[in-house]
């Protein structure tokens, strides 16, 4: 397959490097002598599927076990697909160029839900059939999770399984499974070892899977609690992460820090979902940058997390890493840090590279919006961050606000429109080269947080509120910059999804939808024909939910019950 492809593909598609593979630290076991093959995809682009931590932990955990191979495969570009579809050829992982029905196990990291075509392109493809009903025992099982696997339904036809919650501990349980299961390896299915083709063998399998806590199983309709791992000083990191040999979205050695979130805003999936709040400690972080460092060559060591401020030891740590480091001139990053005096400084001290602007997300532009949103930021807060990064030197600031939140009025667009004139006002007393720009997202009310049961606007309303806000910003200094409201508006149909969704998913991607989620690529005419021609109305799914019917995610147990999520919606 691979000398197919150098021949036939690679010389004519853009960025051959995406489907190369042999990149530096990738893992190529021997194929006959492994009992278990898994293919591992983050659905999408190549850049963005490499640049995910996930899918990095994940061929980690399995290669480290001797009798497992993991493989990567990804979304191939537009010219990539029409060259494989012309000269008849599958979709293969990097490593063996093998098609992914050759795979026992294919695991699908779900990070956004505009990428549920591409999962099925990748399945067909492949040479699997992408819905689960149509696989027998010789198919891979498809496994899910990540994100999106909190409310599964609109993909849910399309895997065996899903991993609910965090994987690394699941992960040895499922090749448990996997191991006493005939279902490996797949030659022992060929007819003529006699073994009935009745879809038995993998039917026990789910059944098992489904036994394991975190684990759920479509076909059993299981109830599921979320898995997470209590410690997480000792759950396996990579610390030989692959190299890619083009740019991705994040080149950049990278140390998750900690897990979870104490701040509770409540239109945070991320939030909730990840409860506890767990962290690694500064011995342990140092030890796995020291090892990442010598394996990759990086210049650039990220400490990642959803608010890394929060770390107890993140001062100290950085410092030391910084101090042990300067010499080789790599530079530490510190993102997702709230923006105040400590963060600053911090950012100041322990960067090689004086960084040029910082982020701020007040998310509404009026404290009795943040307040409804449980956004824990007072203007006192913002200014005080603020002034500490023009203090610093920084010139340039930018905003992320959301759109649409519930009980939003056009005086709280306003309000977006003031806070970035003060902010740049204030900037001015600093220096004369203040840049600001206003990021507008639209309010998507996500699964399992306290504001699920809330409306979402549509297009036509998002269109007016950026309007408005456009308009009320009349500095042009102030840039103002807006997501696509369609693509807004598909999130919010698949992020409360049901599993009327799947057939539109087949519909669209059979009428040529790919790579939804990058503006260039997404195409809504074609979504709204294959809305039309399924007869679902998507609108639907973007209205308020009754708070006492029961939601399609409701067999997910994430650990915060309804009750709570009831209260803190309260406002
Ligand atoms: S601080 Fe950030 S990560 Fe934490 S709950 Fe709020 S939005 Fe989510």
């Amino acid at each position: 397959m691979k000398s197919l492809y150098e021949e036939k593909i690679l010389p004519f598609v853009q960025r051959p490097g995406r489907y190369i593979g042999n990149e530096l630290n990738s893992v190529h076991k021997d194929w006959d002598k492994i009992n278990i093959k898994v293919a591992l995809s983050y659905p999408d682009l190549y850049e963005i599927g490499m640049s995910n931590v996930a899918i990095q932990i994940l061929y980690y955990t399995f290669n480290q076990q001797p009798d497992v191979l993991a493989e990567r495969v990804f979304a191939p570009a537009p010219d990539f697909e029409s060259l494989l579809t012309t000269n008849n050829l599958q979709l293969t992982t990097l490593e063996s160029f093998r098609p992914l029905s050759d795979f026992n196990l294919i695991g699908i990291s779900l990070g956004h839900e505009l990428t549920y075509t591409n999962i099925y392109n990748i399945l067909k493809l492949g040479g699997v059939p992408p819905w689960q009903k149509d696989r027998d025992d010789k198919a891979p099982l498809v496994m899910g999770g990540g994100p999106c696997s909190f409310n599964p339904e609109p993909i849910v036809d399309f895997f065996d399984f899903f991993v609910i919650g965090e994987a690394e501990e699941v992960l040895i349980q499922i090749l448990d499974v996997l191991h006493n299961s005939s279902l490996v390896p797949p030659p022992l299915f060929d007819n003529c070892c006699g073994i009935p083709q009745s879809g038995s063998i993998r039917h026990s399998s789910l059944e098992a899977l489904a036994n394991i806590p975190g684990i759920y199983v479509p076909t059993l309709h299981n109830k599921v609690t979320k898995r997470i791992v209590k410690d997480i000083n000792n759950t396996p990191y990579p610390t030989n992460p692959i190299i890619p040999f083009i740019e991705t979205v994040h080149d950049r050695a990278v140390v998750e820090i900690m897990r979870g979130c104490k701040w509770g805003c409540k239109f945070c999936q991320a939030g909730w979902t990840n409860r506890p709040v767990r962290q690694k400690s500064g011995e342990k972080i140092i030890a796995l940058a020291d090892e990442l460092l010598k394996n990759t060559g990086y210049e650039e060591l990220s400490l990642v997390s959803l608010s890394t401020s929060d770390h107890t030891q993140i001062a100290e740590t950085a410092k030391t890493l910084a101090k042990k480091y300067q010499d080789k001139r790599i530079n530490i990053s510190l993102p997702s840090m709230r923006t105040n005096t400590f963060s600053v400084g911090l950012a100041k001290e322990v960067s090689r590279v004086r960084p040029s602007g910082v982020t701020l997300a007040p998310e509404a532009g009026t404290q009795r919006l943040r307040d409804v949103i449980g956004k824990n930021m007072s203007e006192e807060n913002i200014f005080d961050g603020i002034k500490a990064a023009f203090s610093a030197g920084i010139e340039s600031i930018k905003l992320y606000f959301m759109i649409g939140l519930p009980t939003e009025t056009d005086e709280d667009l306003i309000g977006i429109c003031k806070l970035a004139q003060k902010i740049w006002e204030t900037g001015k007393t600093y220096t004369n080269r203040v840049r600001i720009s206003v990021n507008l997202a639209t309010f998507v009310p996500k699964p399992h947080t306290p504001l699920q049961w809330e409306e979402q606007i549509g297009i036509a309303e998002t269109l007016r509120r950026q309007h408005l806000i456009k308009q009320n910003v009349k500095n042009k200094r102030i840039e103002v910059r807006w997501h696509q409201a369609e693509a807004s508006f598909m999130e919010g149909v698949f992020a409360r999804g049901d599993s009327r969704l799947s057939k539109v998913i087949e519909k669209a991607w059979a009428l040529g939808c790919r790579l939804d989620a990058w503006s260039e690529y997404l195409k809504f005419d074609l979504w709204l024909q294959a809305f039309k021609e399924s007869g679902i109305d998507p609108h639907e799914y973007l209205k308020a939910r009754d708070k006492n019917a029961p939601l399609p995610w409701d067999y997910i147990d994430t650990g915060v019950a309804r009750d709570v999520l009831l209260r803190v919606a309260n406002y």
